[in-house]
């Protein structure tokens, strides 16, 4: 087993998880068998007690783990399909070298970083690199060099190159070489300060990933080259991409990123064959038309909070050969200033899942726009809840229907908790989380565009519809087309008379790949399409 080992330095938010994953992406195509990790250095046990705003997307395996958005980018960009494993935090470690402790395990012993946690973090890439058959583990540990949490990490992985030796492993750093105006120049300073805190800790880096603006010269390059002790051609200019992500796979193997990578660990592998990957970028690049799509959700300013809806929408985009115009709706001005005035024009609309009361009443009042208006609609775990409130109330003149996550003493509760939600206090991974099947009815939308009567699909959720109100809505119209095996549990909504009104309890964004559009999306896209001409 080889292990690529990706730090990051300067600053966060640098892209180091798209670098790692392009870098998986190369790998693969060469032949590669790649296994993916992010070690996260915060206490947390998982994102999914963390807001959007502080973390981002919370991104759901399939055995339920809720973890970083950086396992969505290795998910998409890679094969991998990852478990709880694939993600550790400091908070687990923690909690299980505690929990070693009060055990007795350490009887006698004073339990410290080194080597207790060290120990802990070394066991759990270790355990992966066992259970996951792989030929290389991409592990990228989470936050900047410098940061203090993130020592125990880096002191790990230093005793780790050390056990599987240097020839087995490579430190992939990626950092920030800004331009600074002025001066007209790129600068190498904090880089070579990153790297230098890296050496202070015993770690040297054997490729540079720059993150940077403007094309770093040839003197730039060797620069970085003298002051952080790489090959001048290990220093890898990554420039920001100009139309999509998935361009970065390709900037980097210009840069023979994959060829050094390789060459260092002795993988003797035949070049990338990326022909198909290009046709994907090509796609999304030049589209043929363009589709404006409505996104309707309270962190609209957030561009990580709903990144794997915006990937999806744009894989589904390319397999119609078409871009899509983003329409950032906040749920909160949509209900001041009404659908006519912020939803006019578009030709779909998605409403994304979501928790908390705020925002809710401009979520019903788009989906009631798409509903009376015709507009395509998908409306996405949060989103089915809210198509179902809003056909309850204005349906079937339930009045104050809602669910009881936003209203305790609503008279209709049409969204209710499940029943085995009731009696759980504690906040953490305690949802129904993760893939659980879903049985299609025959003849409705969503068998059409599955094409199947079996899916299984990855779910976060504590409220769900209220089976006592299926008689009410369904002969009005509303259309239950999937439910759990055991009917007890409703998964796919629809309208009858609508050409394409779909809603689901589970996440659909999750499933989604470049070449391989989720059916969900490419359906509504499809329907989107129609919609505008
Ligand atoms: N808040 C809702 C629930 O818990 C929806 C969750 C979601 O959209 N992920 O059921």
């Amino acid at each position: 087993m080889k292990y690529i080992f990706v730090t990051g330095g300067v600053v966060s938010s640098l892209g180091k998880g798209l670098a790692g994953a392009s870098l998986g992406t190369l790998l693969e195509h060469r032949g590669v068998r790649v296994n993916m990790m992010k070690l996260d250095p915060y206490l947390n046990v998982d994102p999914g007690t963390m807001n959007p705003f502080q973390h981002g997307e919370v991104y759901v395996l399939t055995d339920g783990a809720e973890t970083d958005l950086d396992l969505g980018h290795y998910e998409r960009f890679t094969k991998c399909v990852l478990s709880r494993a694939n993600n550790i935090t400091s908070g687990q470690v923690y909690e299980s070298v505690l929990a070693k402790e009060r055990r007795g395990d350490y009887l006698g012993k004073t339990v410290q970083v080194i080597p207790h946690v060290t120990e802990e973090i070394k066991s759990r890439i270790r355990k992966l690199a066992q259970e996951q058959p792989a030929d290389v583990i991409i592990a990228e540990i989470g936050g900047t060099t410098g940061d203090i949490e993130g020592l125990p990490f880096l002191e790990a992985i230093r005793q780790f190159i050390l056990e599987v030796g240097s020839q087995n492993a490579i430190i992939m750093h990626v950092t920030l070489v800004p331009f600074i105006k002025a001066a007209g120049e790129l600068k190498t300073k904090p880089t070579q300060q990153s790297i230098a805190k890296l050496r202070e800790i015993g770690l040297q880096p054997q490729v540079l990933v720059c993150r940077t603006e403007r094309p770093l010269d040839k003197e730039v390059r060797e620069k970085l080259s003298m002051f952080c002790n790489v090959p001048v051609e290990a220093v890898i200019e990554a420039r920001d991409v100009d139309h999509t992500i998935y361009e970065l796979p390709l900037m980097l193997q210009a840069e023979h990123l994959d060829d050094i990578v390789c060459k260092h660990l002795g993988l003797a592998v035949p070049p990338a064959e990326m022909a198909s990957w290009k046709k994907y970028v090509q796609r999304v690049v030049s589209p043929k038309k363009r589709v404006k799509i409505a996104v309707v959700g309270k962190y609209i300013e957030l561009q990580d909070a709903y990144k794997s809806i915006y990937e999806s929408l744009t894989h589904a985009a390319a397999a119609h050969d078409c871009g899509i115009d983003l329409v950032l709706v906040d749920a909160e001005e949509l209900e001041k200033q009404g659908p006519e005035k912020l939803l006019t024009g578009v030709a779909g609309i998605v409403v994304p899942g979501g928790f908390g009361d705020r925002g809710i009443e401009g979520k019903i009042v788009a989906a009631g726009f798409a509903r009376t208006e015709k507009v395509p609609y998908l409306g996405l775990c949060l989103g089915m809840q809210i198509a179902t409130i809003e056909f309850a109330r204005n349906v079937c003149g339930l009045e104050r229907a809602n669910s009881t996550e936003f209203d305790r003493e609503t008279p209709h509760p049409v969204i209710n908790l499940l029943e085995d939600q009731r009696e759980v206090t504690n906040k953490g991974a305690s949802m129904r989380l993760g893939l659980w099947p879903t049985k299609i009815s025959e003849g409705t939308h969503a068998h059409q565009v599955y094409g199947a009567l079996q899916v299984v699909e990855r779910h976060r959720h504590r409220y769900e519809f209220n089976m006592k109100y299926r008689e009410m809505l369904t002969s009005r119209g509303f259309v239950i087309s999937g439910t759990s095996p055991d009917e007890t549990l409703v998964e796919l909504i629809e309208l009858r008379d609508h050409p394409w009104f779909l809603a689901c309890q589970f996440h659909p964004e999750f499933q989604s790949k470049p070449n391989r559009p989720h059916p969900l999306f490419k359906g509504f896209l499809g329907a989107s399409l129609a919609h505008e001409s």
